[in-house]
Order: structure tokens, then sequence, then C-alpha cells
């Protein structure tokens, strides 16, 4: 089948939600309902195959979400917020969260840093050296606030997105 599952997973108020629409309608969204869990789809041109990609939002109690994320995932996106210390530190624990649900040593994962236009908490040297612990997974540094309400396609999260699909 030409369908993907992922899930994107991180600290409330990361900006995964932000991320998703960006992704998807191209738009960014100022407020959302932090508390709702909701599926995206979004139709991804890739090595010469449409893959219908389908995105799990996570919401709610930060490192809880990705255990009820239940089926399928065959891949994960690690988001934290460059501007939040706590966000990047939470990333070791949901990631073996994820490992131990999956019983796998090894899933499909990329690392990403968000909120790339305010003030740095986490150096870019952290993130690289947190995603080569990970096992070599890349590292993007994104602002889902800077390409703002283009209408365009963001390179930067498609790029995500991209990383993530090449894995799977
Ligand atoms: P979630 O809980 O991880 O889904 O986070 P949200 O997507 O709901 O985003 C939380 C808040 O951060 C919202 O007010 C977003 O508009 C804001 N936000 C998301 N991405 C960025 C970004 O790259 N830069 C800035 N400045 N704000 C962002
Ligand atoms: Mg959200």
């Amino acid at each position: 089948s030409k369908t993907r599952k992922l899930s994107i997973v991180g600290a409330r108020g990361v900006g995964k939600s932000t991320l998703v629409v960006q992704y998807v309608d191209n738009y960014f969204v100022e407020s959302y309902y932090p508390t709702i869990q909701n599926q995206f789809t979004k139709f991804v041109k890739f090595r010469n195959n449409t893959y219908e990609v389908e995105i799990l939002d996570t919401a709610g109690q930060d490192e809880f979400t990705i255990v009820q994320s239940g089926p399928i995932v065959h891949g994960y996106i690690l988001v934290f917020s460059l501007n939040s210390r706590s966000s990047f530190d939470l990333m070791p624990i949901i990631r073996d969260k994820i490992l131990d649900s999956t019983g796998k040593d090894d899933i499909p994962m990329v690392l990403v840093g968000n909120k790339l236009d305010l003030e740095r908490k986490v150096s870019k040297e952290e993130g690289l050296a947190l995603a080569k612990e990970f096992g070599n997974i890349p590292y993007v540094e994104v602002s889902a606030k800077l390409s703002g309400n283009t209408g365009e396609e963001n390179t930067d999260i498609n790029k995500i997105f991209l990383k993530l699909l090449e894995q799977i």
C-alpha cells in the first residue's frame, strides 16, 4: 500500500499542530486547540510514486501522548522548541517510550527544533549531538512562523517529512 502513517510528538506548545497545518495547508495558525488529537492527510509525490501520508497530531500530557498512538506508525517526528530547554530534555524520554511501546530498537525518526525565530535556548550543536545519539537520525531546525501565511510550500518543513519518508 502507498499509505504511510506518521506521528508527531513532543511537549505541549512546541508547535506540533502548527507544523502539521503548515505542511498540509501552507498556513500559520496563531492558536490551535491544544487538547485535540487530529489526523491529517496529504498526498505526497516521492520518487515517482504518490503516497498518502497520514499524520497523527498528538495532544495532551507531554510524554504520555505517544503511548496512545495505537496501530501501525511508520515513523515519528520528534519536536522540541529551540526556545525551551525543558522541551529538549523531554526528547530522550519520549524516544524511549516509543521504542518501548513498539518493541523495536530502530524505527524511522526525525528530530526537529522548531521556533527558530525566537530566542535560542538550545544550540545547533546540542541538537545535532542528540540526533547522533539517537542513531544518527536527521536533525532539522525550522520556524513554523517565519513562512507566515504565504500559501507557498515551506521547503524547510517539507524537508522534515521528506527525510522521514526517505527512511521509510
Ligand atoms: P502543540 O501543542 O505542540 O501542538 O503547539 P501548537 O502548534 O499549538 O503551537 C503552540 C503555540 O506556538 C501557538 O501559539 C503557535 O502559533 C506558536 N508557534 C508554533 N510554531 C512557532 C514558531 O515557529 N515560532 C513562533 N514564534 N511561534 C510558533
Ligand atoms: Mg497541538
